[in-house]
């Protein structure tokens, strides 16, 4: 794949439905709120598109399966919300994927980037989404991946990439 010039809000939404719906497809009963927060005036993105999806699949279902899984423990009362937020700052833009799901056990956090590292069970996780991502978004794109969590809380995933020059 070659970099191309992108408008990062159109893809941030396109495969935020498409891994909405390819939770729902297995699980009818889940339901989550979803948020877009679009800077309307994003500068474009230089990036491999077909990369970049895979960093966005694999940070929305994380952030999916954390809001799925809390549900599934705390049940009634409780309100599954992804929200994604774009915003240009200072020569980058930055994405940001933010769930109120499981949050991460800081003595997890040092780990979550290692190829394999995984705390779901067989069938349900890889390990390698976080380290592939990270490795996109850094080596690929010359970017950041900063990530905020509080277990039982929330976590919230950073993307920073330059923008492009006009
Ligand atoms: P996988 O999803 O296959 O487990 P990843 O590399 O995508 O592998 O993530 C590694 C681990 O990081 C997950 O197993 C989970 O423990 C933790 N993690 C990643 N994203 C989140 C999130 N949004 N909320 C809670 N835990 C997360
Ligand atoms: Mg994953």
């Amino acid at each position: 794949g070659q970099k191309e010039p992108t408008d990062l809000n159109q893809l941030a939404e396109e495969y935020l439905k498409l891994a909405y719906h390819g939770i729902r497809a297995k699980d009818q009963n889940f339901n989550a709120d979803l948020r877009l927060n679009l800077d309307t005036n994003l500068s474009p993105v230089n990036l491999i598109q077909q990369d970049f999806g895979r960093v966005l699949l694999n940070l929305y279902n994380n952030a999916l399966y954390a809001v799925q899984q809390k549900q599934k423990q705390t049940g009634n009362g409780y309100l599954p919300q992804v929200e994604v937020t774009t915003y240009s700052n200072n020569g980058k833009v930055e994405l940001h994927v933010k769930d109120n799901g499981t949050g991460i056990p800081a003595q997890l956090l040092n780990k979550i980037y290692q190829p394999f590292f995984t705390t779901k069970p067989t069938g349900e996780g890889t390990g390698l989404g976080l380290s592939l991502t990270y490795d996109i978004i850094t080596k690929g794109h010359g970017g950041e991946l900063n990530v905020q969590t509080e277990e039982g809380q929330y976590t919230e995933f950073v993307v920073s990439l330059p923008a492009t020059q006009m």
